[in-house]
């Protein structure tokens, strides 16, 4: 079982504190959205639970176990950029698996779940390319790719699609809603696109200037938002 629990959780960056003590429970296996205004921590937060920054105070629990301090490596997640974060100089398949050469799994290992990954992301025909060679929505694939071949309980996507143009968009959202249907595992998602948000989730986090304003279900967030900037980022125009 690998949900997610802050207790608390606060960032600040010297005396600038930009999360304010939050909590959150996100079930293992459920589909979180974070939305938001620009500059209201959904980043923040998403970094902290992979452990790629620091949390000055308050608890991040993974599958019950407290990793606050814990290594990102050892947190059993995987993060998928906006800017997908690929090195040029290595092949489609040697970006998928670089992470686990990094950690000394064989490599009859690391070929087979980067055939496995490659299968289900359709990037069989590009292994050898370069990412320069590759057009963004294949990139984008190799990125979400190298999460899968860690086998990571927790998947963190920070706002993986905006890079992409429109129609492309809808593709990866439907790929990204298949994979998680296929896998399982528990995924939390920052997008500022509402769309993308009401039809991915199982729950929504609505964030502003670092503190959650309201927690709930697509639906119920649109049918009863508690307050106007609720209303006004995916709730009904009452
Ligand atoms: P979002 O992803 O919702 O746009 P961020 O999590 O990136 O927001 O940022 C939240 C707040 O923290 C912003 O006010 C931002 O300026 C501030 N911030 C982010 N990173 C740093 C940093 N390294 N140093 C200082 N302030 C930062
Ligand atoms: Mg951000």
């Amino acid at each position: 079982m690998s949900g997610v629990t802050l207790t608390k959780a606060v960032k600040k960056y010297g005396d600038l504190e930009v999360v304010h003590g939050v909590d959150l429970t996100v079930e293992h296996g459920e589909f979180c959205v974070f939305v938001g205004p620009s500059g209201c921590g959904k980043s923040t937060l998403l970094r902290m639970i992979a452990g790629l920054e620091e949390t000055t105070d308050g608890q991040i629990a993974i599958g019950g176990r407290d990793v606050t301090a814990v290594d990102p490596a050892d947190r059993g997640v995987a993060m998928v950029f906006q800017t997908y974060a690929l090195y040029p100089h290595m092949t489609v398949e040697e970006n998928m698996g670089f992470g686990l050469k990094m950690n000394g799994h064989p490599k009859a290992e690391i070929e087979a779940k980067v055939s496995e990954a490659s299968r289900i992301l359709k990037l069989d025909q590009y292994l050898k390319r370069k990412p320069k060679a590759l057009s963004g929505g294949q990139r984008q694939r190799v990125s979400i790719g190298r999460a899968i071949v860690r086998g990571p309980e927790v998947f963190l996507f920070d706002e993986p699609l905006s890079n992409l143009d429109a129609e492309l968009r809808v593709d990866m959202r439907v790929e990204i809603a298949r994979l998680h249907k296929d896998i399982g595992a528990t995924m939390i998602y920052v997008t500022h696109d509402q769309v993308e948000a009401m039809t991915l989730a199982d729950k929504i986090v609505v964030l502003r200037a670092g503190h959650i304003e309201q927690v709930g279900s697509p639906m119920e967030l649109y049918a009863n938002p508690d307050n106007k900037f609720v209303a006004g980022f995916i709730g009904s125009p009452s």
